[in-house]
């Protein structure tokens, strides 16, 4: 029997997270003898059509082309999997939802007539079915590896939906909001980092994401009690996951 086949794709992105899947060396080694790795430009220039056993997607839609490219994708995958603040929230390219994105291509390109780009930064599930989204910019290894085997294995993916707070709570890290008075985004921020920036004193700024059950209202007083004024909360949340904590806002 042949074995199952994996496919990497990329929208706009940095190439991150499929950086991440590359560093993975010696468990990706592992796998290469599990599963035939079909599309996977990063890694090889040969590539073989689907259809596809899984797929992942780096990367949010931000051209007409990529509106019709993740269609063809997801018609040629059996599971679809995104990675990543870009393939799951639209990234910080989707600050773009807030401004005029034809005033940012006057800005930033010599000639912005060459680009053909949408109003906004979606992330793929905006436009297509997803299996499962994994978050973090950029996604975390062993989440990753999870994921992948999960799929190739037939079950569940086991990626607890809880906050930062909780992993702060497990590696045993005084909480820096309750003990210095430091804004931190980790009450409402998906785990999945291992809390590595309250560990080493800073407050987390939200590079993963919601977590499951988020009340970002309730937290603006605390980060205005630790100093933040209304534009100082709003920079803080508007990064790489810039549209989810919007809508988060919202609710
Ligand atoms: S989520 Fe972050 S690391 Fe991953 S592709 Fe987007 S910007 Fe890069
Ligand atoms: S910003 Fe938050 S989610 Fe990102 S690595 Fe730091 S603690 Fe983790």
């Amino acid at each position: 029997m042949s074995p199952p086949t994996l496919a990497v794709f990329k929208l706009a992105s940095c190439d991150g997270c499929q950086l991440t899947l590359l560093d993975c060396e010696d468990e990706l080694l592992g796998l290469s003898g599990q599963v035939e790795i079909a599309h996977f430009l990063e890694a090889s220039s040969a590539v073989r059509p689907g259809p596809y056993d899984l797929t992942l997607v780096e990367g949010s839609v931000t051209t007409p082309a990529d509106a019709e490219r993740v269609h063809e994708i997801r018609a040629a995958s059996r599971h679809l999997v995104t990675i990543g603040a870009c393939a799951t929230a639209g990234g910080i390219q989707a600050l773009r939802d807030f401004a005029d994105v034809e005033e940012f291509s006057r800005t930033v390109y010599a000639r912005p007539d060459y680009i053909d780009t949408l109003a906004t930064s979606t992330p793929v599930s905006a436009h297509v079915d997803v299996d499962f989204e994994l978050r973090g910019c950029p996604v975390d290894r062993r989440q990753l590896l999870e994921v992948i085997t999960a799929y190739l294995a037939g079950r569940k993916p086991d990626i607890p939906n809880n906050s930062v707070c909780f992993e702060c709570k497990r590696r045993g890290t005084v909480c820096v909001t309750v003990a210095h008075g430091t804004p931190c985004l980790g009450p409402v921020t998906h785990a999945g980092c291992g809390a590595i920036c309250p560990a080493y004193g800073r407050g987390c700024y939200g590079c993963f994401g919601p977590s499951g059950s988020v009340n970002l209202p309730a937290l603006i007083p605390v980060l205005h009690r630790d100093g933040m004024d209304d534009r100082d909360a709003e920079r803080f949340l508007h990064t790489f996951n810039t549209a989810a904590f919007e809508k988060e806002l919202r609710r």
